[in-house]
């Protein structure tokens, strides 16, 4: 009998994780949700995956900036699962300043959050994908990985970082059955948006959904707001035996934003 997956999907609670987390249950895997969200909200969203999709889902809350939560985290995973063999390295947070003005506090939880966050679950994730002799790690980075914008110094600097991260991580395990990639969504409708939305709006004088529209042309060609269970579907088929040479790479869904 083929062992049933597991998979860790980091800021599952929201936005892509969650939609991610849906389309690997769909496929029968297992899920290890995580999150900020406290316990009562993220175990009713594990419960709600487990009538859905018939699999087993538990979720645990960290706060990743915390290096030594992440290893509570792991803790659980083994203790749930015992083991994981889908790392998807989702949860992430963006603060916007000029570089001159950048809060170095904000600096150091967007670095912590979006990227040292994904070096500790991936070293605690890789012994056990090495024994198996298969595992998949999918970061999700972001256009912002590829290209630079203004006043997203930290983001951007974490972005590259994870997506130089996963070229190093792929090279050093493509011979175990491991493949690493980035995945680097353009604008994404979910709800971390939503903020740089209502300064848009504020800034040009439109209301909410017109700064949607407004915001996305400034970068995007594809005019409209990305669905997130398409990076969910992407996750799923770099999953697949087809994608099993795909390492390495940094796939953007962006809308033709980095086609430019
Ligand atoms: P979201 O705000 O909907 O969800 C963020 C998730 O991260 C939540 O589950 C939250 O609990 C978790 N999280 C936030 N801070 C955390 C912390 N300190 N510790 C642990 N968990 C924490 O955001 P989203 O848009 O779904 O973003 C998911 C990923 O996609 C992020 O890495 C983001 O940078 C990336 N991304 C998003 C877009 C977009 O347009 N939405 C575009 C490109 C890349």
């Amino acid at each position: 009998m083929t062992k049933i997956k597991t998979a860790l999907v980091t800021g599952s609670t929201s936005g892509i994780g969650l939609a991610t987390a849906k389309t690997l249950a769909a496929k029968g895997i297992q899920i290890m949700l995580h999150g900020l969200e406290d316990n009562t909200t993220g175990e009713a969203i594990a419960a709600e995956i487990e009538q859905a999709y018939n699999v087993k889902a538990r979720y645990f809350s960290a706060d990743l900036s915390q290096a030594a939560l992440i290893d509570d985290l792991f803790n659980a995973v083994q203790t749930e699962f015992g083991g994981v063999d889908i790392l998807v390295n989702n949860a992430g947070i963006q603060y916007t300043c000029t570089t001159v003005d950048y809060p170095a506090d904000k600096w150091d939880l967007v670095l912590a959050v979006n990227l040292s966050a994904a070096f500790h679950t991936t070293r605690l994730a890789l012994p056990f994908m090495q024994e198996a002799g298969w595992g998949r790690i999918v970061n999700i980075a972001s256009a912002h990985g590829l290209v630079g914008s203004a006043n997203k110094s930290a983001y951007c600097a974490a972005k590259h970082g994870l997506v130089g991260f996963t070229k190093v991580v792929a090279i050093e395990n493509a011979e175990l059955g491991i493949t690493a990639n980035s995945i680097c969504p353009g604008w994404t409708d979910t709800p971390l948006l939503n903020q740089q939305f209502a300064a848009y709006g504020e800034q040009n004088g439109v209301p909410f959904e017109e700064a949607k529209s407004g915001l996305i042309k400034t970068k995007a060609p594809y005019p409209k707001l990305i669905d997130p269970s398409a990076i969910g579907e992407m996750v799923c088929f770099l999953c697949t035996d087809a994608a099993q040479a795909i390492t390495g790479s940094s796939l953007p869904i962006d809308g033709a934003w980095t086609a430019q």
